[in-house]
């Protein structure tokens, strides 16, 4: 291995629990001498609600903390600290200007319950916002509530819901094609409906065939992702989504996969009714921690009366919440949305433009299709067509070495590079899915390649080097049930 790639050096510092450090009376802090009289606490506050023993509590200097945790903070892996190609999960640089303008204080210590007259700047960025998102999509209407993609999903299905009631019957089934994504059968399941899948075809897509078979009057929605989790344009989508409609029913599109599309074509010119945007994916907002994130629901103008309230409208220069909207299905969430999250995305789009997010899309393609040419010859392709922004192939051939996706993945590991998504989705048996974004230099794909063609190699000359990676992280491959199940958070060499 060069020794000029990332990953593990000299300095990979080991750090004991916080519990373990320190000594009896040290401090992190210096204050001048008490020059007033003490007050027992007891005199202020009743007995049982003062603390009497902090038995075992750390006490440690100043440097013993900020070493403390600023080396946990080093154990983690982040977009920040290297390539991220997890598939599905659009991990591209968030730039650090989308940051500082969230923290703007204006933005920052705005409060929700503060009245709309000393909000307006904050009303008429999510306002803008939802122009910007309608645009981008060509849908007619966004709600920026949803705190996730799934949470969107939810919201869209839950209008759906109400206007296929209004129109006499909620009806009983939802469509969604084997290559969705979990959430999508989920937030069906949820909103009451029972779950049909469909096969996509040999080219991973839906044929119009298949849906023409499956479709009838039972049938409320078709949840579609475009482009879907094997990275494929849905090719069929116009002629898929006349047959739902044909019918009365309804087209669902996850939008997670919008990273692909921006400035190039848009969903809501492709029959799709209801779409969720994830902006923690595509409009630059860090994630992968657990949140916050923020799934805002578009919609065609038939369902705009559905969307969640409040909605902001605007009345002269003035911008302010509307309630009162009799169809609307209520609040899905508390105020109005994660709204740093909208601050950064909104950031976002503004500092790139129509032509920046273009570019970006463009780049993100680029990028996929760059993995996908080079690396096809040593890893098979299921799928061997021209991708959007992620391509996905499978560990079919190194399997016949006993070496699997989860070892590719692992071993990846010791060259200085996060896995990317494996075993999604499902129907590519050992799936490996990549999605470069267009956030990395050539240099940084090139050396990704180069490390994914010597695991191939060694697929078939160390095939137990492989199974037992990774080697030179600090833990080695883990029982992952048992990590989950009963984690171990003490560390020792
Ligand atoms: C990420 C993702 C979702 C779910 O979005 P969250 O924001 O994580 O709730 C749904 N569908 C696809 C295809 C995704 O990649």
């Amino acid at each position: 291995m060069k020794e000029e790639w990332p990953g593990a050096g000299g300095l990979v510092l080991n750090e004991p629990l916080i519990f373990e450090q320190g000594a009896k009376g040290r401090k992190g802090y210096s204050l001048p001498k008490l020059d007033v009289e003490r007050i027992g606490s007891e005199s202020v506050w009743p007995r049982k609600l003062i603390r009497q023993e902090l038995e075992g509590f750390p006490e440690m200097s100043e440097v013993e903390i900020v070493r403390h945790f600023t080396r946990l903070s080093q154990w983690n892996y982040g977009v920040d600290s290297g390539f991220y190609p997890l598939g599905s999960c659009t991990m591209k640089y968030n730039p650090k200007i989308n940051e500082d303008l969230a923290r703007l204080p204006g933005f920052a210590g705005a409060h929700p319950y503060q009245p709309e007259e000393t909000s307006q700047g904050a009303l008429r960025l999510m306002y803008d916002l939802e122009r910007f998102l309608c645009e981008i999509s060509g849908m007619d209407q966004v709600s920026l509530q949803p705190s996730a993609g799934a949470q969107g999903e939810l919201t869209g299905m839950l209008m759906i819901r109400a206007y296929l009631t209004d129109r006499g019957s909620p009806r009983k089934k939802v469509l969604v094609p084997d290559t969705a994504h979990g959430t999508n059968p989920a937030s069906s399941s949820l909103c009451g409906y029972q779950v049909m899948q469909v096969k996509s075809n040999e080219r991973g897509v839906l044929s119009p065939q298949a849906i023409e078979e499956v479709m009838d009057e039972d049938v409320a929605t078709l949840m579609i992702t475009n482009p879907n989790t094997l990275g494929l344009f849905e090719e069929h989508i116009c002629q898929v989504a006349d047959i739902v409609h044909q019918k009365g029913g309804q087209i669902y599109c996850d939008g997670a996969n919008l990273n692909a599309l921006m400035g190039l074509t848009r969903v809501g010119e492709m029959g799709v009714d209801v779409l969720h945007f994830n902006l923690h994916k595509t409009f630059s907002t860090p994630h992968g921690g657990g949140g916050p994130g923020a799934g805002p629901v578009g919609v065609k103008s038939h369902l705009a009366d559905y969307l969640p309230v409040p909605m902001i409208i605007k009345g002269g220069d003035r911008f302010q919440f509307n309630y009162d909207r009799l169809k609307s299905i209520g609040k899905v969430r508390s105020f109005y949305g994660n709204f740093g999250v909208l601050v950064r995305a909104y950031a976002y789009i503004l500092s790139l433009g129509a032509e920046g997010l273009r570019r970006a899309s463009l780049i993100a393609l680029l990028n996929a299709n760059y993995i996908r040419a080079k690396l096809k010859d040593h890893y098979h392709l299921p799928y061997d067509l021209p991708c959007m922004h992620e391509c996905v192939f499978s560990d079919r051939w190194q399997s016949k070495h006993g070496v699997t996706a989860l070892d590719i993945a692992k071993r990846l590991m010791d060259y200085g590079f996060h896995p990317p998504t494996i075993y999604f989705p499902l129907v590519v048996h050992g799936a490996l899915m990549i999605e470069p974004t267009e956030s990395e230099t050539k240099e940084t794909l090139d050396q990704f390649i180069e490390a994914m063609v010597r695991i191939a190699e060694e697929a078939e000359a160390q095939p137990n080097l492989l199974r037992e990676a990774p080697h030179k992280t600090k833990i080695s491959r883990l029982d992952e049930v048992l990590a989950n199940r009963k984690p171990k958070l003490r560390w020792r060499p």
